[in-house]
């Protein structure tokens, strides 16, 4: 690179980002909004969005992957309303408890519907924010390893367990039926064995906050629209396959190849499943052990298919089946976890109602050694004993979720090690191996990320614990207005 070219990249760096969902996407709006305009999206497929991705079946709009919206999601609210979208609250939730009863979601969570049942949960509550927020701050200044947590045992100890266990623990069992519906049944895992590091990362207190005050919602027209209309400020190339990537010397640039033609950056930030992106980038050593590429970081599978039927239920938004998630060997088999009654919920989708079938999206976990076929089987079964009649399968969809550090790999300093990774030699991460497999935690994420590559910019080592301390005072989640 000449020296006119170095000093013209320093102040106004040339950004690539691989992936337009919702991980790619954020951080490229929230770079252009800095003022880093010189930024380039690559997407391999012909549309943008990931696994936000709205499904229209007979002129209405089906979330086949992202689907909530709560009251933590303050960023994507802004930019939902700058695109004229609303958000329809999803009121009623009813769930099978373990004893097979049908009731209401927040009885379920208190244990009853009496008054000392509530003020249980609200105790439960409290506890487990204050023990959040500690944890919060351990995440926030990138998971150190030095650092207690509100009972002063080592932080990264209590990460890795398994988070029902952590629960159980200090008594939350109101949180514990909570989570289960938050963690199992939205596919991150059992909580006999998701570690404690990802049930406190989704589960913010305002997330709590958002199922109290009834204000968990879904995206008119969807969460896909989010995504297209934002890329309409950006440049994204659609439909185009990396084939290679070259790196140069240090602080140097990456020449990344494609059918499209050939793309040069200073900065590269990568958003996919990185063991995919090992097939055409020269990780290092250091970065596979980093980022987790030798298995560290595992990832589940999560599907959904879409049906109609007639005689299923109609009282309630969701239906959940707690039996199926109430720990690792259920999730195993594979039965519904919840279903979902769809259907954009504008006026014309109401008055079409009275005349169509009830079309659901319905939830199971999956592994790669179970069949499209054996997956809808065992769903059909589910439906048929649910009272669903002449269910007919309008689309299936199978996802790799929820990228996850095992909890060794967190007891050895995973986490820790990764934020330190992040924009050594230029290179990034952002999306769920980052974070989390959730959009507000992906955007908050991006929203310190961005103060990080910002300072990189200047020159500024991005793990720098000072930097990292400054990003964390300013960008602190708080109880209540998360
Ligand atoms: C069924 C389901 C329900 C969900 N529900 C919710 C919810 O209610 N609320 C919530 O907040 N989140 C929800 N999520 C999670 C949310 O959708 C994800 O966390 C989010 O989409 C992850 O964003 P990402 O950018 O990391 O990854 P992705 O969404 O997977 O996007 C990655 C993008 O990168 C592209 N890409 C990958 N490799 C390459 C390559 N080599 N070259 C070019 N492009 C590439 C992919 O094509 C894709 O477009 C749900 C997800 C699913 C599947």
């Amino acid at each position: 690179m000449s020296a006119l070219t170095s000093a013209i990249s320093s102040s106004s760096p040339r950004i690539g980002v691989v992936g337009a969902g919702p991980g790619g996407l954020s951080l490229a709006r929230l770079l252009t909004e800095k003022g880093f305009a010189d930024v380039t999206v690559i997407e391999r497929a012909p549309h943008v969005g990931g696994k936000s991705s709205t499904y229209h079946h007979e002129g209405l709009g089906h979330e086949m992957g992202t689907c909530y919206v709560a009251d933590g999601y303050k960023t994507c609210k802004k930019w939902m309303d700058a695109a004229g979208m609303k958000i329809h609250p999803l009121l009623a939730h009813k769930i099978y408890d373990l004893e097979g009863r049908l009731v209401p979601f927040d009885e379920f969570v208190k244990g009853g519907d009496g008054l000392r049942d509530s003020f249980r949960m609200g105790a439960q509550a409290l506890r487990y924010a204050k023990a959040w927020d500690r944890f919060h701050a351990w995440d926030l200044r990138g998971c150190p390893d030095d650092f207690a947590d509100d009972q002063g045992r080592p932080m990264r100890e209590q990460a890795a367990r398994p988070f029902g266990e952590w629960l159980a623990e200090r008594g939350l069992e109101s949180i514990a039926r909570f989570v289960m519906r938050t963690m199992t049944i939205m596919g991150y895992g059992a909580l006999d064995r998701v570690p404690t590091a990802y049930g406190l990362r989704w589960n913010v207190p305002s997330l709590f906050l958002s199922a109290v005050r009834k204000t968990v919602g879904e995206p008119i027209p969807g969460w896909q629209h989010l995504w297209t209309h934002l890329a309409g400020f950006l440049d994204v190339r659609l439909n185009t396959t990396i084939s290679a990537v070259t790196r140069g010397g240090e602080g140097s640039d990456f020449l990344v190849e494609s059918d499209q033609g050939s793309f040069v950056f200073d900065h590269l930030v990568l958003t996919g499943p990185l063991d995919e992106a090992a097939r055409w980038f020269p990780f290092t050593a250091e970065e596979r052990l980093a980022w987790g590429i030798g298995g560290e970081v595992q990832w589940r599978e999560y599907v959904t298919t879409l049906v109609d039927a007639e005689g299923w239920f109609r009282d309630a938004d969701t239906r959940s089946f707690a039996a199926h998630a109430c720990d690792g060997p259920a999730t195993d088999a594979g039965r519904i976890l919840v279903a979902r009654r769809t259907g954009d919920k504008s006026a014309a989708a109401a008055a079409r109602s009275a005349t169509r079938r009830d079309v659901y999206v319905c939830y199971q976990y999956g592994a790669p050694e179970r069949s499209d076929a054996a997956l809808l089987e065992i769903l059909m079964k589910d439906l048929a004993r649910d009272g669903a009649q002449k269910p007919k399968v309008l689309r299936q969809a199978r996802w790799r979720y929820a990228p996850q550090l095992g909890s060794a790999a967190i007891l050895a300093g995973g986490l820790g090690r990764m934020e330190r990774q992040q924009g050594q030699q230029r290179l990034w991460v952002s999306g769920a191996t980052a974070s989390h497999e959730a959009v507000d935690n992906i955007v908050d994420y991006n929203e310190r990320l961005v103060e990080r590559m910002a300072a990189a910019f200047t020159g500024r080592d991005p793990g720098d614990a000072a930097l990292i301390e400054a990003i964390a005072g300013r960008l602190r989640l708080r109880f209540g207005e998360t």
